[in-house]
């Protein structure tokens, strides 16, 4: 996919105010710092399209993006912030429930795992959980550069394996690394396919 036009939308807290779903819709979502404005700049070709929503504030929003006049991107807030309240991480819950088993036009969500780490409890719940709500998804395992490549298979696979304890099937995956453009035409050819089907 050759990326024509990409631009920042609207940010909302309410699902409901998103806008109006006749497009396919992307989500993209990890844990704080797990690459999630980069990956999407990198996907946009853009240096700062994911930072326009990234001001301090409207990090707990629904952030939509509109692509080639085509299809929606959107940057939904991370999970696993250390300093929030109950009632903060809450409403986050809340809010990305009914995102997530509501929107209507949601094609597919792509969960961000840092690929250095051994599996985490929280992507693995997160994960869990999309599964019982039956939301479509696949994996991106991030900063692949960061580790050499033996380093990132092993996580890469060991983080499937953990799946396998509670999936039949795995999902999809994705090996990115952002400043050489690594995994770009992956996620894009995968979003062109689908907004194909
Ligand atoms: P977000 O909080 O999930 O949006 O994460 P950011 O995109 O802001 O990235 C967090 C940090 O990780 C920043 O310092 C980025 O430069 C760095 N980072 C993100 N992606 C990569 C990558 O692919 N490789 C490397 N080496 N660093 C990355």
């Amino acid at each position: 996919m050759i990326i024509k036009s990409s631009e920042y939308l609207i940010s909302n807290v309410d699902w409901q105010k998103c806008p109006t779903p006749n497009l396919p819709e992307y989500a993209f979502i990890g844990r704080s710092n797990v690459g999630k404005s980069s990956l999407i700049n990198m996907l946009a070709n853009k240096d700062n399209l994911a930072k326009t929503s990234g001001t301090p504030g409207k990090t707990q929003l629904i952030n939509h993006f509109l692509i080639n006049q085509a299809w929606y991107l959107v940057d939904l807030p991370g999970y696993g912030f250390a300093k929030v309240s109950q009632s903060q991480r809450r409403q986050w819950e809340q809010m990305i429930e009914n995102y997530l088993r509501k929107r209507e036009n949601l094609v597919n969500v792509f969960v961000l795992i840092d690929s250095r780490h051994t599996p985490q409890k929280l992507d693995l719940d997160f994960i869990n959980q999309l599964g019982e709500w039956q939301v479509p998804f696949n994996l991106v395992f991030t900063k692949a550069d960061k580790n050499t490549q033996a380093e990132t298979s092993r996580n890469v696979k060991a983080f499937l394996n953990k799946l396998r304890e509670n999936w039949e099937f795995l999902p999809q995956h994705f090996i990115t690394a952002t400043a050489k453009k690594v995994g770009r035409d992956a996620i894009l050819g995968f979003i062109d396919e689908m907004n194909a089907q």
